[in-house]
């Protein structure tokens, strides 16, 4: 796809990604090689010159063998997200309320729900094996796409979807078949990376990269999907990691060349040899791009409202 999935624009390519490339650095990043038999497309970015999303051309996400590979990672399924504390908080607020959490996973969002008397919760996904786990969980869920989802009546208030949106080919589609499944003063409430994202400064994440995520998202393209879906853009972000703290991180992979977790002393001693190193850290950090009045944070809550 060469124009822009959200708003149409023209997309000039951003960054190339040929497939051995992407292999190599997923083999850094989590340790095991990719097994042979799973095929990875090259890819291109582009970046949508009308609504500033960056975008993988193709739009095509990683298969089955793929997601069962990345998938087992210990650590890959979060026991606790700092987006499903704030939608704890919107249930309680709203009362009786009908919730569908697309993409449910093995359930570990709708399980925290369980002293939700007000709330009733079901989640769809499209693995077998962790719509399984998920009843075994206690909660409900069906294995069953967005597509043959939105043929049944709209019945819920809330639709959610933890860090979906980014893995999806069409990103606009999903959200308008939401926007159907609503009833009328309903909401579409999800998370996404919000990007580059404070440790994307020496390159970009592979991990926020196809084909495990297919779109990268700020708050322009996050306007501009909400304005073409017909619904009323609401966010929440989370605090963002100290100025402090990102500057460090960044002098000590600047002077190491790879992510690594350094102790104190040895910080000290990468900061004392490298005085520049760290105040061009400092500069790009303080300079990063501001949301509601603050830095912006790695993550982003995203509400569409129906109006
Ligand atoms: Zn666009």
């Amino acid at each position: 796809m060469q124009s822009c999935p959200v708003c149409g624009g023209n997309a000039p390519v951003s960054a190339l990604l040929p497939a051995g490339d992407i292999a190599a650095r997923l083999k850094d990043e989590l340790g095991a090689a990719v097994p042979e038999s799973m095929t990875i497309a090259d890819y291109a970015m582009r970046q949508c010159s009308a609504c500033g999303l960056v975008f993988a051309d193709p739009m095509l996400a990683g298969d089955a063998s793929y997601y069962r590979w990345v998938t087992a990672f210990p650590h890959y399924h979060a026991e606790d997200r700092w987006e499903w504390g704030v939608v704890r908080r919107v249930l309680a607020e709203r009362g009786k309320t009908r919730l569908l959490e697309l993409g449910c996973g093995e359930g570990r969002f709708l399980a925290s729900l369980a002293s939700f008397a007000d709330v009733e919760a079901e989640g769809i996904d499209l693995s077998e094996g962790d719509v399984a786990a998920a009843l075994a969980r206690g909660v409900k869920a069906r294995c069953l796409s967005l597509q043959d989802a939105i043929l049944e009546p709209a019945r819920f208030d809330v639709i959610f979807m933890s860090h979906v949106l980014e893995h999806v080919e069409d990103p606009l589609g999903i959200v308008a078949g939401c926007k159907r499944l609503l009833t009328p003063g309903g909401e579409i409430v999800f998370s996404v990376p919000y990007s580059p994202t404070s440790r994307e400064y020496r390159e970009l994440d592979i991990m926020n990269l196809p084909p495990h995520h297919l779109t990268r998202w700020n708050m322009n393209s996050l306007k501009r999907l909400a304005e073409i879906a017909g619904l009323q853009l609401g966010y929440e972000m989370r605090k963002p990691k100290s100025l402090l703290k990102r500057t460090l991180r960044h002098t000590v992979e600047s002077v190491t060349g790879k992510p690594t977790r350094t102790g104190t002393l040895r910080t000290l001693a990468i900061l004392a040899s490298h005085p520049g190193v760290f105040s061009d850290a400092l500069k790009l950090h303080r300079s990063r791009e501001k949301v509601g009045g603050r830095r912006a944070a790695d993550e982003i809550l995203v509400r569409l409202k129906t109006t």
